[in-house]
């Protein structure tokens, strides 16, 4: 890539006459009680000190940048405000408050689309991991973390649903899509070696099939999948053509969504019943997929909870909405704890705890306070907390105090991954009244429907560290405790509220997962600096009105003072004159009314 445009470090020199000198004083008052004071006080300095970091995007000769502190500070606003480009432009050029903010001079009272657009490609290009403005969310979440006092002892974890700007409808979009965006890549020699069906179809109804019923839709999605096959067959010698992202894309299509039929004779492809993992959602946001939540990205937020000021987002993830979101709280107090921030409690919900991971987030020395699932178990069904083990892990004795007979490897319940169990006497166990509510397993060996006591053979439980822990674990979040403590993990569905709700994170102007990312970051970025700046308002309002209680009780003070009787005011000087000749002439002047000895 060439660059035409040269890096300069925007000037340090304020301005003599800046916006706010050509306003009334009461609007200027009220200019500076706004976010704008805030952004220009705290997060501008920050912006313009990490500036020289985004020199790698730029070239040495050319024409000079547009200042990057003031871009990404208008990303930052643009994001806050959920607004389009345009819409960020002409507030940046009319909205006095975004001037102020910014500390736009005249020179600089103008910013075309063009720039803001190629800024954002230039970073999606040169730092495609995020880097920057992931620094740009620690600089300013360390600062105001800093400045309120916050605590981040106590954190709250959980992740939401981000929808970048595709759509999601269903197998034939997807194959009618990649199909149309693949031909259109294709220049006129190619596409006259497409075959004349193809081409039919691509000049008549790649979105045509509207209104399909189900049955049809299935032969559609048969002929499309065809279609790709043969385009796979006929370019895949062709080293240019495949290397490119439209042939990839078919590529992946195929191997996700397809498979060649079982004769091996034939040139048919068959369509799969069900597909698996992280499959392709759309051709235009290919690092898009499909979770339990939808199509997608997931995103991973965690943020402060307790501090009584305001809460702070300390840490943001995206990926594709299909990784789970098990043993992402390993990696989350990782990055907490590299950024010195690590918590002495994490909440999380239900979602985020496999017991190995919950292990490794204790060895960290945090409490992981999230539910784990026993699967398929009743509530009454008593842990193997009840049962008693030996230092070497082996069971000693069960609920109602009997031995195990024996301890043996064997194969897991509907796996066949091999671990150790007790195994208890049968006869012992059926007979006892405690069968119903005991995670002993009855023998496998009896026809369907036979209950667990009129079986023949011993019973056994399998007793990993692993079950043990979660059992343990488990048994103690039944307790009323546990659950008093856990209620504050419900307070960040409102974080994502706001951030849906006044941010749009819901519903992004972007595709792919780095501009993805760009536009999350400045969004949990542009919600701190909000929670900064109404935290401070709230400091300021409480600072004001202490100082103005403080002048008023002096007033009352002073109005008693001079309303006082001359005798009282004769009394009070004597007195206070016979108290000690320390006290100066000038402060007794000031302090009783011009009374004087
Ligand atoms: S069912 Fe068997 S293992 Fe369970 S408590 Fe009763 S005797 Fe003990």
């Amino acid at each position: 890539m060439v660059n035409y445009c040269m890096y300069k470090k925007t000037s340090p020199q304020g301005k003599l006459f800046g916006i706010e000198t050509q306003l009334s004083s009461s609007l200027r008052s009220r200019l500076e009680s706004s976010w704008a004071h805030l952004f220009r006080l705290e997060i501008l300095p920050i912006l313009l000190k990490n500036e020289d970091r985004y020199a790698l995007l730029y070239g040495t000769t050319g024409r000079p940048n547009f200042s990057v502190a003031r871009l990404v500070g208008l990303c930052l606003l643009q994001e806050w405000n959920n607004l389009s480009d345009q819409e960020a432009l002409d507030a940046f050029s009319f909205d006095i408050r975004w001037r102020y903010a910014l500390d736009v001079g005249e020179e600089e009272d103008y910013l075309s689309r063009r720039s803001l657009v190629e800024f954002r490609r230039r970073l999606t290009a040169k730092d495609p991991e995020m880097k920057l403005i992931r620094g740009v969310f620690d600089n300013v979440r360390d600062s105001a973390i800093k400045k309120l006092g916050l605590s981040s002892a106590n954190q709250r974890l959980d992740s939401t649903l981000v929808v970048s700007n595709i759509r999601i409808r269903g197998r034939l979009t997807l194959f009618s899509n990649t199909l149309d965006l693949f031909l259109k890549s294709l220049n006129e020699e190619q596409l006259s070696r497409v075959p004349e069906a193809i081409r039919d179809w691509h000049a008549a109804e790649p979105e045509g099939w509207f209104g399909l019923g189900l049955a049809e839709q299935r032969v559609k999605v048969q002929e499309l999948a065809q279609y790709v096959y043969e385009l796979m067959l006929l370019f895949e010698k062709d080293e240019k053509l495949s290397a490119l992202e439209p042939y990839q894309l078919l590529k992946r299509l195929f191997s996700e969504q397809c498979e060649p039929s079982s004769d091996e004779q034939s040139s048919k492809v068959q369509v799969k019943k069900k597909t698996e993992g992280a499959t392709l959602q759309s051709p235009y946001d290919p690092d898009a997929s499909y979770g339990h939540k939808g199509g997608g990205y997931s995103l991973h937020i965690s943020e402060t909870c307790s501090n009584a000021k305001a809460e702070m987002i300390t840490d943001f993830e995206v990926h594709g909405a299909a990784r789970s979101d098990k043993g992402k709280a390993l990696s989350v107090v990782e990055r907490l704890d590299a950024a010195g921030l690590k918590p002495g409690i994490l909440f999380a919900d239900g979602g985020y705890p496999s017991v190995p991971s919950a292990f490794k987030v204790a060895e960290q020395g945090v409490e992981f306070m999230a539910p784990v699932n026993r699967v398929r178990l009743g509530d009454d069904v008593v842990g193997r907390d009840l049962f008693q083990f030996d230092s070497k892990g082996l069971a000693t004795r069960c609920p109602m105090g009997h031995a195990p007979i024996d301890h043996r490897i064997m194969s897991g319940n509907n796996t066949a991954r091999r671990s150790l169990h007790a195994i208890f006497n049968g006869k012992t166990c059926r007979s006892c009244a405690m069968l119903d509510r005991c995670p002993v397993r009855a023998p496998n060996h009896r026809d369907k429907g036979c209950q667990a006591r009129d079986t023949v053979g011993n019973f056994r439980l399998e007793i990993t560290p692993e079950l043990r822990l979660r059992d343990e674990m488990y048994a103690v979040q039944q307790t009323t405790e546990w659950k008093d403590r856990y209620k504050i993990r419900a307070g960040i569905e409102a974080t994502h509220s706001e951030l849906k709700r006044a941010h749009g994170i819901g519903r992004l102007r972007v595709r792919r997962w780095a501009k993805v990312c760009f536009a999350v970051a400045c969004k949990v970025t542009a919600c701190n600096i909000k929670r900064w700046v109404r935290a401070y308002a709230a400091l300021k309002r409480l600072l004001q009105g202490c100082i103005s209680s403080v002048c008023v009780r002096l007033n009352v003070f002073l109005v008693e003072i001079v309303s006082a009787s001359f005798l009282k005011k004769f009394i009070f000087a004597t007195a206070a004159t016979q108290r000690g000749a320390a006290i100066d002439p000038f402060r007794k002047g000031a302090c009783f009314s011009g009374i004087t000895s």
